[in-house]
């Protein structure tokens, strides 16, 4: 698992599973890139406003 995050995800708000993949926004340090290319985070991109959920599930859904 990944050691740059401290927070652990909640359980999803949809299947309930737990281990969902925290989404980050924003320019990216080359740390996250890697940890995006062995699947410990997401990057979100350029938020958009009002819309930024913070992890994504297996199943697909962010929250
Ligand atoms: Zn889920």
């Amino acid at each position: 698992m990944t050691t740059l995050f401290d927070d652990a995800p909640p359980d999803c708000s949809q299947c309930g599973s737990p281990g969902a993949r925290a989404i980050i926004y924003g320019d990216p340090s080359e740390e996250m890139i890697v940890a995006a290319r062995l699947g410990d985070i997401v990057l979100g991109g350029v938020p958009r406003e009002g819309h930024t959920p913070q992890w994504l599930c297996a199943c697909g859904a962010r929250y």
